[in-house]
């Protein structure tokens, strides 16, 4: 069984930045307003995460890497109109399957911090390194425990030797700094989208982090810290009317004026109910769009945001894919390109 669940993790999570924009989804579902990411040789010798979200019950951690183990499902109809993508309580499972986890955690009623190590679904007995302890359940087994120590209010999770026990995925990964770009691409999207938390990225040994948000940052000021004051400098607001027919709650977000000719392609950061995703015909239709304004071999930044009524969003969608699928995708493309349109052609005159 751990072979297949091991199988299983290795498919959900095939990069450290997979792992890493999964925890960092759950720090912001905890409410965390500042999340401090640390890393070793690119995430696969360590990732730590540390906030100062809601924590988690001393009462629930042993239960914390069960596969579908969820506090964000209350009722069944909530499956129908979750509207988080983070809910299928498969993320720390899986990790706790393919690296050494480790998760102190204090909620604010509680009088202490409490850690607790992980393997293979399983909260483990590791007084070796004086994170889990052991003791008697009621019925009189040896049970593991996590263990009282010191800890702020909020959530740290340490990530170890990622893919130790899956040596096929290991051979894969080329460098630590692609992998580590990979992870400082997802903390620079979730820092620009997730306004009033401050963020930091930081390589073990380091003595600059590469990235620093201030929690109380606009997102220009957010962008322009991730991509430079160049395409900071040319921001225009994008926005438009919500369409309820087809679900489309809100559109807003920045994208740069015709005067902004960049030299690199920047992917477009795009978020759906508060997730990254990419979603292809959007970013060819933008690219359209741009076309009549840019010279050849131009780039635009655009960053946009849209609320869709959750149950027209296809959650199902593999975790290791960006790529979301939705209800009337052509209609609401239109619109964005409508109103993108709008924009650049007021900039232009
Ligand atoms: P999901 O996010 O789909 O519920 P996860 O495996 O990502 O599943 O997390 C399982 C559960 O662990 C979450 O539902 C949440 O209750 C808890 N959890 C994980 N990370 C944190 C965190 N940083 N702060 C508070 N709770 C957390
Ligand atoms: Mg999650």
């Amino acid at each position: 069984v751990s072979v297949v669940n091991r199988i299983a993790a290795g498919e959900i999570i095939i990069a450290p930045a997979n792992a890493l924009k999964e925890m960092l989804e759950n720090s912001i579902d905890a409410g965390a307003t500042s999340i401090d990411i640390l890393t070793k040789d690119g995430g696969l010798k360590l990732m730590q995460i540390t906030d100062n979200g809601s924590g988690i019950n001393r009462d629930d951690m042993a239960i914390l890497c069960k596969r579908f183990t969820t506090s964000k499902l209350s009722t069944f109809e909530d499956l129908s109109s979750i509207a988080t993508y983070g809910f299928r309580g498969e993320a720390l499972a899986s990790i706790s399957h393919i690296s050494h986890l480790t998760v102190t955690t204090k909620t604010k009623d509680s009088a202490c911090a409490w850690k607790a190590s992980y393997s293979n679904g399983e909260l483990l007995a590791d007084t070796k390194r004086g994170n889990s302890s052991l003791s008697r359940n009621s019925g009189g087994e040896i049970v593991s425990q996590p263990k009282a120590t010191a800890g702020k209010n909020g959530t740290q999770i340490i990530v170890e030797d990622l893919f130790f026990n899956v040596p096929s995925r290991l051979r894969v990964f080329k460098s630590s700094s692609e992998e580590y770009s990979k992870i400082l691409d997802v903390v620079s999207r979730y820092a620009i989208h997730t306004k009033n938390v401050a963020f930091s990225c930081k390589k073990y040994g380091d003595s600059h982090a590469s990235l620093t948000i201030p929690y109380n940052y606009s997102v220009v000021d957010r962008i322009r810290v991730v991509y430079g004051s160049s395409v900071a400098s040319e921001l225009l607001p994008l926005s438009s009317k919500a369409n309820e027919q087809l679900g489309l709650l809100k559109i807003s977000g920045f994208i740069t004026n015709p005067n902004y000719n960049g030299k690199r392609n920047i992917m477009p950061v795009l978020f759906i109910n508060n997730r990254s995703v990419s979603c292809d015909p959007l970013r060819k239709a933008v690219n359209a769009v741009y076309s009549a304004y840019l010279p050849k071999g131009g780039h635009s930044f655009v960053y946009i945001a849209l609320e869709i009524v959750p149950k027209n969003v296809d959650v199902n969608v593999h975790p290791t894919k960006r790529e979301v699928r939705f209800l009337y995708e052509d209609e609401i493309i239109e619109i964005i390109c409508e109103s993108l349109q709008t924009v650049l052609a007021g900039a232009d005159s």
